[in-house]
């Protein structure tokens, strides 16, 4: 039987449309549903995006949708919400996207679907343990985009430091999609070379993780917001779904006992798959990196219990 590869984009603005512009270009499903809030946006958007069909690898079906085309979809990505200000924190924007999904994630249950949904909404960690929540969908169907972002900056900027590709860049920034963000130096490798044996300039490798965790602030300071990078983290993401991939990516998943934590979300190594997150991979910290991410999570975890109570 033909399988319809159908993405529902909620949040049509600069996220959720540099998604769809990426699904589009690397033609990675057949039917593509755009929802906001504002449904002029979203056709104004449909339309954009079918008149360059002709020039595409797609054969897409494109239109703006209700939350009923939900049904059969096979995931959902969530990028609705409101923007990151300058020197706002993530944590900030909490309170307003909290009430955002309180509108979007009822009536996408009320459709019957029953596929994966995909965060991208910031502070993303906990709008995709708010998802879960009020969705009440296993853990494995409910995924962020975690660091998978800031692991693709880190890959970036340590090949541009290194001169090698950042597709042989293997390393991994964990824990929250934000400040207390950590990168397990221990691990990361340039091909089969450990970093830490070919890079002894410390002091460089700590500006490259400063400017991993500040690229986000740095880029809305130049032009008000991010959105190329995560269209692209979003488009690996759904890949590794609709192509039973099998991919590790750091998205933001459910720890139920991993690394000792339960009940958060958290950037760590998954393996990707048609079901979700099949499995998190666990890693074997150095002592201090074991520190850093334990602090991440407990943040975490604190701002869970603030929102719970
Ligand atoms: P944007 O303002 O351009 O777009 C947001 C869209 O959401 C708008 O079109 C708006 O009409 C829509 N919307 C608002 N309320 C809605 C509702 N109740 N129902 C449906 N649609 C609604 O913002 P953006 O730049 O696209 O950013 C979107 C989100 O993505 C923000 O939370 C931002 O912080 C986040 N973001 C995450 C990452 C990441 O790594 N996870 C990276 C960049 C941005």
């Amino acid at each position: 039987m033909y399988d319809n590869k159908k993405v529902v984009i909620i949040g049509t603005g600069f996220v959720g449309m540099s998604c769809a512009y990426s699904l589009l270009n690397q033609n990675a499903c057949d039917e593509l549903v755009l929802i906001d809030i504002n449904s002029e946006k979203a056709r104004g958007e449909a339309m954009d995006l079918n008149h360059s069909l002709a020039f595409s690898p797609a054969e897409m079906k494109i239109y703006s949708g209700k939350y009923s085309d939900c049904r059969d979809a096979d995931i959902i990505v969530i990028a609705a919400g409101v923007n990151q200000k300058e020197g706002e924190t993530r944590i900030d924007l909490l309170k307003r996207n909290k009430n955002v999904f309180q509108s979007i994630i009822q009536p996408v249950i009320d459709s019957g679907f029953e596929g994966i949904f995909l965060i991208a909404t910031n502070p993303v960690d906990i709008m995709s343990y708010i998802t879960k929540d009020l969705s009440g969908f296993d853990k494995s169907k409910v995924i962020g985009t975690g660091t998978s972002l800031d692991t693709a900056r880190l890959r970036y900027l340590l090949g541009h430091f290194l001169d090698i590709s950042p597709k042989n860049i293997h390393a991994y920034v964990l824990g929250e999609h934000g400040d207390s963000e950590m990168i397990t130096w221990s691990q990361a490798t340039a091909g089969t070379k450990p970093i830490l044996s070919i890079c002894k300039d410390s002091l460089a490798l700590e500006k490259i993780a400063n400017d991993v965790k500040y690229a986000a602030n740095e880029i809305i300071k130049a032009k008000n917001a991010t959105y190329y990078g995560i269209g692209m983290a979003l488009v690996r993401i759904i890949k590794a779904i609709l192509n039973n991939e099998n991919s590790i990516i750091t998205v933001s998943a459910y720890l139920d006992g991993e690394f000792g934590f339960r009940g958060i979300y958290a950037g760590v190594p998954s393996v990707i798959n048609r079901d979700g997150v099949r499995e998190i991979v666990e890693i074997k910290f150095a002592d201090n990196e074991f520190c850093k991410f334990t602090e991440s999570c407990n943040f975490l975890k604190s701002t869970i219990d603030k929102i719970k109570n």
